[in-house]
């Protein structure tokens, strides 16, 4: 199944820290003016979207421009509680037509 390697405390702290300076950044700044999540396309408010890891810091993930995106409130409350692989069907339903 999926395999994630071991991630030690050293390398979230730095990712982390990187994930700070990237929200600083100009490129940052230009990605969230649009305000639309990356997830749901949802318009917001530039200040309602925050930085998230595409593949999170605890999995391996890294603070790189592209596993960086903007995300919504709401995806980031689902996302949070979601496995890995029930997030993947999430975003399958997003990109569906109601089935109805
Ligand atoms: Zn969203």
């Amino acid at each position: 199944m999926e395999y994630f390697p071991e991630v030690s405390e050293e390398q979230i702290r730095r990712e982390r820290e990187k994930a700070r300076e990237l929200r600083r950044s100009q490129w940052w700044k230009n990605r969230i003016a649009t305000g639309i999540c990356y997830y749901c396309g949802s318009q917001v408010a530039p200040k309602a979207l925050t930085l998230d890891h595409v593949v999170p810091v605890i999995r391996g993930g890294r603070s790189t421009r592209g596993n960086c995106v903007p995300c919504c409130k709401e995806c980031n409350n689902q996302k949070k509680h979601m496995l890995p692989v029930e997030w993947q069907s999430y975003l399958e339903r997003l990109g569906k037509e109601p089935a109805d």
